[in-house]
């Protein structure tokens, strides 16, 4: 943490902590519900603060893949996100490096621009969803 020039604080590690062991994607609210049982003193407004800052400084990911809120990722290497807008699930896609480097030459930035953050979010059925939708049309 200290590493991205971050002030360690036992709130903002133990956000930090439950990212590095819950690759869920989790929404800042889902990270204070789990966290504040066993931190009495910790605030959701904590939490939104350290996760913003964390995502700011790069030490995790913001994932914008829902109106209006953002899920936070600890693994920060370049992969994909599948969001199921049935059940809800986000699932990671890990691309080869090759296919990855491909696929941004094939939609490069400006040129002059910098690039900041990459991401690429499917939505739609999971495979589990998309049997059950198939299931009640039939
Ligand atoms: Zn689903
Ligand atoms: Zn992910």
């Amino acid at each position: 943490m200290e590493g991205y020039g971050i002030r360690p604080s036992l709130q903002r590690m133990a956000v930090m902590a439950y990212l590095m062991e819950h690759r869920t994607h989790p929404t800042a609210d889902e990270i204070f519900s789990a966290l504040a049982p066993a931190i009495p003193t910790l605030s959701r407004t904590t939490v939104y603060n350290t996760v913003s800052m964390l995502a700011a400084r790069g030490a995790i990911l913001a994932l914008d893949l829902e109106a209006g809120q953002m899920h936070y990722d600890g693994d920060t290497s370049p992969h994909a996100h599948f969001l199921c807008t049935c059940c809800g699930h986000i699932y990671d896609i890990v691309p080869e490096a090759e296919g990855w480097r491909q696929l941004l030459s094939a939609a490069p930035p400006p040129p002059g621009a910098r690039v900041t953050d990459t991401q690429l979010n499917y939505k739609g059925l999971c495979a589990r969803c998309n049997e059950q939708h198939d299931h009640k049309n039939n």
